[in-house]
């Protein structure tokens, strides 16, 4: 088929998520029709280096033949069974033993789900169980952040922080507050009555979290859901005193705490759970993305003891799980995923050499004259586009600059995504020093190409119309 055909179908017949349906059909679909190690292929012959693992899942990369075996070798032995009503299964019984031994020592059960947003509709579930089973019904509310991603389903996005979300979906799951983010570049920064460092900000927004469980009562809140570091926020790491006083807040209220590890998991930031970079022991951690590396749909909740004893010993039958929690084929793929990143190395790399040099390099574009920031943990990064490198300031919104910087990078054979106007990047774990020097050569010539656009479309308006 050629690719005018695939766009025409496809615009046809299929909903794109996350997209405005009538332009994309309108414009025709980018076709991806096959990956190898980093790089993935359009229909056009073209090669593009994916530094966005495809969602921020394809850890190990794409062409693994270990994964496409164990996804076949299940499938021939046992395509389905389900884990309901008392049976399991080989590969779901493997892969939560290896879940447990690779989670912090608190942790020694796993809930499977098919996705990251199943996992949160389930921590929602998990967290009203737990205290309804002490007791405490009341204590019900569960704090998010704005601007946090915790998946597409009602609960998931309710639990996010997302505006434009929570502007399509109608009234959002009840029981849900937000508090602000700790995102130091694009709110403590410009915060002038202020005038915050990043650690003052950091601890201001600990600060709003023990503002919202006393306005709300602590008696009344159950839980604080938060990503460890944002991934579709914007790659946001938070100030350094952030974490430690959250934790703070969360201990002296009895609040529990769930790290959203979807994209933080299985190794992105150089552990193999973001949690343990910070020094986190949450009580539950949604897990998916990383998880299987994207070759199959899995997801899970992680949870710590404290729960698990309470929901196992004093919870009889918990009405809660899906046809496909711990597929065989997912689980199978899953732990040979999890097998290769260990046998590999591939976290401590990231944590010891990939993750250092991406620092490195991906710090020498905060030069260019339309960067604001660069930041990276692990193999995740951001970098902030602004106006005036001087002062900050954005380029106005109708430039949609972060969009033009995406879209060149794309024609230019690079993915990074934009988030507004912070453009950010998760690649591969398995991407090689010259594959992210590579990477930053593509990315600086995608600013150099919009600031060159952008310079052009500001003189065009300074001109007199006749
Ligand atoms: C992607 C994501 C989810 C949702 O996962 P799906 O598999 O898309 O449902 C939840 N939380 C975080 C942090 C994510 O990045």
């Amino acid at each position: 088929m050629l690719t005018h055909e695939y766009q025409a179908r496809d615009g046809a017949h299929h909903l794109h998520p996350f997209t405005d349906f009538k332009a994309l059909a309108d414009q025709g679909s980018r076709v991806i029709t096959h990956g190898e190690g980093v790089y993935i292929h359009d229909s056009e012959g073209y090669r593009i280096l994916d530094g966005m693992a495809g969602l921020w899942c394809m850890n190990l990369g794409y062409g693994r033949r270990e994964l496409v075996e164990a996804a076949t070798a299940q499938l021939e032995q046992l395509p389905y069974y389900n884990t309901f009503f008392k049976t399991t299964h080989p590969p779901a019984v493997r892969l939560a033993e290896k879940l447990c031994a690779l989670a912090p020592p608190h942790i020694q059960h796993v809930f499977f789900t098919g996705s990251g947003s199943e996992a949160n509709d389930t921590v929602l579930r998990m967290v009203r169980r737990y205290w309804a089973l002490k007791g405490r019904p009341e204590k019900h509310w569960v704090i998010g952040r704005e601007n946090g991603y915790h998946g597409s389903t009602l609960a998931g996005m309710s639990l996010g922080g997302m505006a434009p979300m929570h502007g399509q979906g109608g009234p959002c799951v009840p029981g849900i507050a937000h508090i602000r983010q700790p995102y130091w570049f694009g709110e403590g920064r410009l915060d002038e009555a202020h005038g915050m460092s990043p650690e003052a900000f950091g601890q201001a927004c600990a600060a709003a979290l023990d503002d919202k469980i006393r306005e709300l009562g602590a008696e009344n809140v159950a839980a604080f859901i938060a990503e460890p570091v944002q991934g579709a926020g914007g790659a946001i790491m938070p100030p350094e005193s952030y974490w430690p006083a959250v934790k703070a807040v969360l201990a002296k209220y009895d609040i529990l705490l769930v790290a959203d590890e979807v994209i933080c998991g299985f190794g992105r930031l150089g552990e193999w759970f973001g949690s343990q970079h910070y020094g986190l022991e949450p009580d539950l951690m949604p897990i998916a993305k990383g998880l299987s590396s994207g070759y199959l749909p899995i997801g899970g909740v992680l949870v710590g003891e404290r729960v698990a004893e309470t929901l196992i010993e004093e919870g009889g039958e918990f009405f809660h799980g899906f046809t496909y929690s711990g597929h065989p084929a997912c689980a199978a793929v899953a732990l040979r995923n999890l097998e290769l990143l260990e046998a590999e190395g591939i976290v401590d790399r990231v944590r010891d050499d990939l993750g250092p040099y991406l620092a490195e390099r991906w710090a020498s574009l905060a030069d260019h004259p339309i960067v604001g920031e660069a930041r990276s943990l692990g193999l995740m990064g951001a970098l902030e586009l602004v106006a005036d490198k001087a002062t900050g300031q954005r380029f106005d919104k109708s430039l949609a600059a972060g969009n033009l910087c995406r879209d060149l990078c794309f024609t230019s054979g690079l993915v990074m995504r934009s988030v507004g106007d912070t453009m950010i990047i998760a690649p591969p774990l398995v991407i090689r020093r010259e594959e992210i020097d590579e990477l930053v050569e593509l990315a600086r010539h995608a600013l150099d190409e919009t600031a060159r656009r952008l310079t052009r479309t500001a003189q065009t308006q300074e001109e007199p119309s006749a």
